[in-house]
């Protein structure tokens, strides 16, 4: 584990709230000490129930590499994934050792339906 990296998935978490695109949650892909791609909560922004920081990190990532094993690559998330993000992270061969960010989660302000950026 490296605080840095969870520190980033902190920060991203805070910028995609603060540009309102999603909820706060960020996620870093890290493969050899190298971040491999960077993933934000994009739900509004691209009206998509499923574009969870894991998630969009673990496309990045993959696009970026050209393979979809990822089990040389390191997840940090801001918080504790979700069902579907686990799932995803199991499915790129992640090492079990997915470690969120204790008490870097922002708290959303507002526990209305968000709406969709572009609807
Ligand atoms: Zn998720």
């Amino acid at each position: 584990m490296n605080a840095e990296f969870l520190e980033e998935a902190g920060r991203l978490a805070q910028a995609a709230v603060e540009r309102g695109e999603g909820g706060p949650f960020g996620a870093v892909i890290v493969s050899g000490g190298q971040v491999v791609s960077r993933g934000w909560n994009q739900v509004l922004l691209a009206c998509d129930p499923t574009a969870h920081a894991e998630i969009v990190a673990i496309r990045d990532a993959s696009r970026r590499l050209g393979r979809f094993h990822l089990a040389d690559c390191e997840l940090y998330s801001s918080c504790e994934p979700c069902p579907m993000c686990l799932a995803a992270a199991y499915w790129a061969e992640f090492p079990p050792s997915i470690t969120p960010a204790p008490g870097r989660m922002p708290r959303q302000r507002d526990s209305r339906m968000p709406r969709c950026i572009r609807s």
